[in-house]
């Protein structure tokens, strides 16, 4: 049951790239990214990652249903899970799907589409029955949803560029920057103003400092550079995301204890962990 009181990030999926189930990596957990964020009675899903799935099952148990999905941008750590979220095969849910246009002549619809489309696999376009409305915006819109609730928009650095989010509820706010490299100056001041004051942000921190070296023009930051923004933007809970596959729970707890010294309140994402507003 919700209240208007409501406001909370789970984590449904952390990784970066491809999924990497197995017990080395069980703390932190295998799938690629997917957020529910819970504000008021409103349901807002970001990125439709592996992790997706999971959330699919839990959110059956409401019916009927009515669901936001906003898409950082389509590369497929973000839509893995997409042709396996059982929601869309359900014709009692409503799904709202965002996807910021980046300049492309290309419609978030024509991109969903197109992934299934030839997909010799439990789900195709027929049989996405749930009722789904698509909508382009520009990086920079404001999106408001009902009960006051307002999705912030910027663009990122990524190569085919991303979207990064900030959503706000009841005078709280929460960021969602992902896959994102820092180092333009012009962008970095842009989202330092972005993030202002923000209560949590979630931020890339793919790699370390030492092996960004390696990584360079790849389209991704690192933990350290997460803990400088939100300093810079005096967040109150930064928390690291988008991890690496390589990066085992033993590598995690390093980063995870590192973290916590540099800068005491940060979490290290992990499938299942639940922030409260
Ligand atoms: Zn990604
Ligand atoms: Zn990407």
């Amino acid at each position: 049951m919700t209240n208007t009181d409501t406001f909370y990030v789970k984590f449904w999926g952390v990784r970066g790239s491809i999924p990497c189930p197995g017990m080395t990596h069980r703390l932190y957990g295998g799938n690629t990214s997917c957020l529910e964020i819970k504000a008021g009675n409103q349901t807002l899903i970001f990125d439709a990652g592996t992790g997706i799935c999971q959330l699919g099952h839990s959110l059956l148990k409401d019916n009927p249903l009515s669901l936001n999905l906003f898409f950082t941008h389509f590369h497929y750590d973000h839509v893995w899970g997409w042709p396996f979220f059982e929601p869309a095969l359900d014709n009692k849910v409503d799904i709202r799907i965002y996807g910021g246009s980046l300049g492309k002549k290309l419609t978030t619809q024509k991109i969903m589409t197109k992934l299934i489309e030839n997909q010799e696999t439990l789900v195709n376009q027929s049989s996405l029955r749930a009722k789904l409305y698509f909508s382009d915006f520009v990086p920079g819109d404001t999106i408001r949803l009902e009960q006051g609730v307002s999705i912030l928009t910027t663009e990122l650095n990524h190569p085919d560029r991303a979207v990064g989010y900030r959503i706000e509820y009841r005078g709280k706010s929460i960021c969602y920057l992902t896959d994102h490299e820092h180092g333009n100056m012009k962008i970095y001041s842009q989202l330092v103003e972005f993030i202002y004051n923000s209560d949590i942000v979630i931020y890339d921190a793919t790699y370390t400092d030492a092996e960004y070296l390696e990584h360079i023009g790849w389209g991704h930051s690192t933990w350290q550079e997460g803990v400088r923004i939100c300093n810079d933007a005096n967040v109150k809970t930064y928390v690291a995301f988008h991890h690496d596959p390589n990066h085992d729970d033993i590598f995690m707890d390093n980063i995870s204890q590192d973290l916590k010294k540099m800068r005491p309140g940060s979490y290290v994402a992990r499938e299942g962990m639940v922030l409260k507003l």
